[in-house]
């Protein structure tokens, strides 16, 4: 199984490329996996790129339930783009937001008032986290899509914990109490990590507190956990995941979230004090700006090549982009789509008709926490056990950006695995909450 690319597989030597736009001009819009598979599969081609991203760092992802469950840091799941491209000369980086698309005059406009032409335009800017229209998620439930998300569940999670302690009559109200909305990989993932942080460190952390008693409860809306996955591997999850004490409810919907309670649609009313939402994401909204036809979900539809309709210099790759076959919203497709796409630049400048897109399944997998993880091969194989949770942490070891990166998660998952200790649950007199969950000054 190879769910992600290590990016510095087709690393070529650096070339004397001017910076600048004297060439045939590729704009990537988005660092995530898409838009850097495209830019680095773009090294040794005739063109200049540049890449527009608002963070000046690409996220991994899949590591993100980490840093909010405090086993990594933020800068553990992080790689610096100009980084990632300091020895590919012919890309530049623009640290700033897509905010307009002129398909007809080709060009771009920024966030910083600045507007870019670009010969060949590569939409990657992925997927945003989306309530559906559920009454107070927006307002009161925490999203795990970004660095900036996790970084804000592990600061609410410990600031609950140390209110409890201070007022011990909050527990009673659900203080230290945790609903996840969603038991897809990312519910699942994080559910089993919040169980391990409170029965192994937070317990330790706060002595006074009931923590064997805190609730993880998962909610899925499907009769299943994981409903990606096999059924197989959905026993085994549900299975592992209730015999760590986390409750999972399944068939059943969020009807509506309050500061502190969890409205099933069946009519249960869960008393907690955090809500996480990884129950669904949709399209970035540049898919609108960028106004081609979109699916239901609003993801532009693409034609085989995953250029746009009408604009073979445009394509769209990843969560953002809709194929005739719908492909699963994971790294594998955003990663092959990124460098398909770059193929398809080379061979228009060359003259040559472009190709359909073919995507190659690996297989998916997802952690349940400590010495469990489940693995689909594509033909039906499973793995799960300890095996595959050090499959599960290998290849996201393997595939994590950066040396320096790879040997800090891999030492501070030694250090948490033989000491079920986690340093990074450091919580800031600036990073309180007040009452209401906003973040208080100092
Ligand atoms: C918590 C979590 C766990 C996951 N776990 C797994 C897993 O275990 N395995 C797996 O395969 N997949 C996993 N996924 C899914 C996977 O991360 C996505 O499918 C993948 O990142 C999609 O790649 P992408 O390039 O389309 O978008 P992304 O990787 O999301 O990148 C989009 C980039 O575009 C940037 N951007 C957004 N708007 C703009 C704009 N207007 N202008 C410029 N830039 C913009 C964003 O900042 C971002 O850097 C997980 C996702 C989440 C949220």
């Amino acid at each position: 199984v190879n769910t992600f690319t290590r990016w510095d597989d087709d690393f070529v030597e650096p070339t004397d490329a001017p910076r600048g736009h004297r060439r045939h001009h590729v704009v990537v819009v988005g660092a995530g996996f898409g838009g850097l598979a495209a830019a680095r599969a773009l090294a040794d081609a005739p063109v200049d790129v540049t890449v527009v991203e608002p963070n000046n760092f690409h996220t991994f992802q899949p590591l993100l339930y980490q840093v909010a469950t405090a086993g990594l840091d933020s800068g553990n799941v992080a790689y610096a783009v100009r980084g990632i491209f300091r020895r590919q000369s012919n890309v530049d980086v623009r640290m700033a937001r897509v905010v307009g698309v002129d398909l007809a005059a080709r060009t771009l406009d920024l966030d910083s008032g600045a507007v870019i032409p670009y010969d060949s335009l590569v939409v990657a800017a992925g997927a945003v986290s989306t309530g559906f229209g559920v009454p107070g998620i927006e307002e009161h439930a925490l999203p795990l899509k970004r660095l900036d998300d996790a970084i804000a569940i592990r600061r609410h999670l410990l600031d609950r914990f140390e209110r409890a302690a201070a007022d011990p009559d909050l527990v009673g109200d659900g203080a230290l109490d945790v609903v996840v909305c969603g038991g897809g990989p990312t519910g699942v993932e994080m559910a089993g990590g919040l169980m391990e942080l409170f029965d192994k460190v937070l317990r330790k952390d706060f002595p006074t507190l009931p923590v064997r008693r805190a609730r993880v409860v998962l909610v899925e809306a499907a009769d299943r956990l994981l409903p990606p996955m096999s059924a197989a591997s959905s026993r085994r999850a549900h299975r592992t995941l209730t015999r760590r004490r986390v409750e999972v409810r399944l068939g059943v919907g969020v009807d509506r979230v309050e500061p502190t309670r969890v409205h099933l649609a069946d009519g249960t009313v869960i008393p907690a004090h955090t809500v996480i939402w990884a129950a669904g994401v949709a399209a970035n909204p540049l898919a609108r700006i960028v106004g081609t036809e979109t699916t239901r979900g609003g993801r532009l539809l693409v034609e085989p090549d995953l250029s746009l309709p009408d604009h073979p210099e445009v394509y769209a790759v990843g969560d953002i982009a809709a194929t005739a076959a719908p492909l699963p919203q994971v790294a594998q497709p955003a990663i092959q789509g990124g460098r398909h796409v770059a193929a398809q630049i080379r061979r228009r400048l060359a003259g040559l008709p472009t190709e359909p897109f073919e995507y190659h399944d690996k297989g998916s997998m997802a952690t349940i926490g400590r010495l469990d993880a489940v693995v689909d091969f594509p033909g039906g194989r499973h793995l799960g056990g300890p095996i595959g949770w050090m499959a599960w942490l290998g290849l996201h070891l393997v595939y994590l950006m950066g040396f320096r990166n790879r040997v800090n998660v891999f030492v501070n998952w030694c250090w948490n695995y033989l000491t079920y200790d986690r340093g990074s649950r450091l919580l800031g007199e600036a990073q309180r909450e007040a009452p209401d969950g906003s973040s208080e000054s100092p």
